[in-house]
């Protein structure tokens, strides 16, 4: 059977080798070949421009089942028994090939999540090669323990192992910095992986896969399967090689995978959404605090999990920080994500544009009030464009103060005491991360001691780096990337009793 590509119609600025390249794709890369399947048909959008780009072939159960009996061999013959400094060289290796073609691997999650490509150049890109510089360390530095037990004449050790298999499932929003942060630690542990990237946004991660091939890893140790949830991710998932699951994504369908990892018995960790508390006290250096608030807010449309979406403004200061909220919107140059010029994209597809919009509608017959935005913007073109927009909202009880609403939305809240500060900030379900600002120092402690989230920033927000653990508290999820912990989830441990009677 074969798959038809669409004519690929995107703006001139998509060099040729991105072009070729996502012309030649047809369905999953295992193993190093290209698998088509006889699964159903699915086409990728450009939501900058609402227009078809490619067309392949969901991989159904009979392709991940290849897909992850290749990763089974790659693990049992080479990649679990390599020698810890060779997986590190070609780890690094594959680093440098990702440095080489950052452009094209940008210009993929451009096109395909409408990401403003100079950003992705900048952030989501260095973010990556810094993944597997950092885990490309641990190899070599790898051990277990001698444990003291008190039986007579026993030598017991310990030694961390590979659990085997594991199914990588990463969102949209981050395609390929996502698929990097689950890769870069499960490969150095010695783990073979098989990927499902979002089905918005496939062309990074199987170009990943491409270069992992060009860089020395054994075929079978990076694949990539393509498709929707239902029906790829779920064969995936459920298939019986797979020992592992690590997932970012929503919190639904990480109830789904965490469910389904307790009835298999196997270990999931869930990276999941966020409302994050941007917390502003009227000591703190208020022009910057509202220039970060700003930039995080509307950061790649605010489709980001630890968008401070939420910020609550010492009464005193929030003219200021909203006049600042205006002034930053009113400087972003809506566009097509391949554009240079772009700063801010358009939302991922028009089911999610109607869900963001749907939560402007329900504030506005609720007790909030529009400080500026809440429209489409058409001026963009005609793809998935949202104004950014800015909410006064008195109480707590509303949607846009309580759900995730990924989009340029941002709710702009009074508070009056750090009590109430505190409390307002812990009132949440999620827990991913939180910012305060302010400059009395035991006050910033006291603060992010209080707060119910895997990261708190102080004077900052947004900061990320590969040493430094990340993840959710709550329905933000369990486990974390980055950091030793980022390493830890994917090693098991075996311990050894020896008789030395
Ligand atoms: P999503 O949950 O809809 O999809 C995520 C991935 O799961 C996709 O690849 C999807 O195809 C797959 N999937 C869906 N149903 C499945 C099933 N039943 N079985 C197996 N796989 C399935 O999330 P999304 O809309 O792609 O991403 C946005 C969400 O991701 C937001 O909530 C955001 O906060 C979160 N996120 C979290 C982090 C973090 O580090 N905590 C980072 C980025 C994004």
């Amino acid at each position: 059977m074969t798959t038809k590509t669409a004519t690929i119609a995107v703006p001139d600025s998509l060099s040729q080798t991105a072009h070729d390249f996502i012309a030649r794709q047809r369905g999953a890369l295992i193993d190093g070949v290209i698998v088509e399947g006889d699964g159903p048909e699915f086409t990728t959008i450009d939501p900058s421009t609402g227009t078809p780009i490619a067309t392949l072939r969901e991989s159904d159960a009979q392709v991940v089942d290849q897909a992850v009996q290749g990763a089974e061999r790659a693990f049992r013959e080479e990649w679990s028994t390599m020698l810890p400094a060779r997986r590190e060289r070609l780890l690094h290796r594959l680093a440098n090939l990702i440095e080489e073609h950052a452009h094209e691997l940008a210009e993929y999650d451009a096109l395909e999540g409408g990401k403003p490509i100079s950003y992705v150049e900048a952030v989501d890109l260095p973010l990556a090669v810094e993944q597997f510089r950092y885990y490309a360390g641990w190899p070599t530095k790898i051990t277990g323990a001698v444990v003291p037990v008190s039986t007579p004449n026993a030598h017991v050790y310990t030694q961390k192992v590979p659990v085997g298999v594991v199914a990588a499932i990463t969102p949209w929003n981050f395609p390929f910095c996502q698929a990097a942060i689950k890769l870069a630690p499960a490969l150095a542990a010695g783990n073979t992986v098989v990927l499902k990237p979002s089905e918005l946004t496939v062309f990074s991660s199987l170009r990943l896969a491409e270069l992992a091939l060009e860089a020395g890893l054994p075929a079978g140790t990076v694949n990539v399967v393509v498709g929707t949830g239902a029906v790829t991710g779920d064969a995936l998932t459920r298939h019986p090689g797979v020992r592992k699951i690590t997932f970012t994504g929503s919190d639904r369908t990480g109830r789904i995978l965490g469910a389904l990892a307790g009835e298999r018995l196997i270990d999931a960790s869930l990276e999941l959404g966020g409302k994050n508390p941007h917390v502003i006290f009227a000591d703190a250096d208020v022009e910057k605090a509202a220039a970060y608030a700003a930039t995080t807010a509307f950061f790649y449309s605010g489709q980001v999990c630890f968008s401070g979406s939420r910020i609550l403004v010492e009464r005193s200061a929030m003219d200021r920080v909203v006049e600042t909220l205006r002034t930053h919107a009113q400087g972003l140059t809506l566009g097509h994500g391949l554009h240079t010029e772009t700063t801010m994209g358009p939302l991922s597809s028009a089911q999610h544009l109607e869900k963001v919009e749907g939560f402007i509608r329900e504030a506005q017959e609720g007790s909030s009030t529009v400080a500026f935005g809440g429209h489409r913007s058409e001026s963009a073109g005609t793809g998935y464009f949202l104004e950014p927009t800015a909410l006064i909202s008195p109480t707590d009880d509303e949607s846009v103060v309580r759900s995730e609403i990924f989009g340029p939305v941002v709710v702009v809240q009074p508070f009056d005491t750090f009590e109430e500060a505190v409390d307002r900030a812990n009132d949440t379900r999620f827990g991913l991360t939180a910012g305060v600002w302010t400059k009395d120092a035991a006050r910033a402690h006291r603060f992010a001691q209080s707060i119910s989230a895997g990261t708190v920033w102080v004077n900052t927000y947004a900061d990320y780096n590969a040493a430094a653990p990340f993840g959710g508290m709550k329905d933000s999820g369990n486990g974390r990337d980055c950091g030793p912990e980022g390493l830890e989830k994917y090693l098991d441990t075996r311990t050894i009793w020896m008789s030395i009677e």
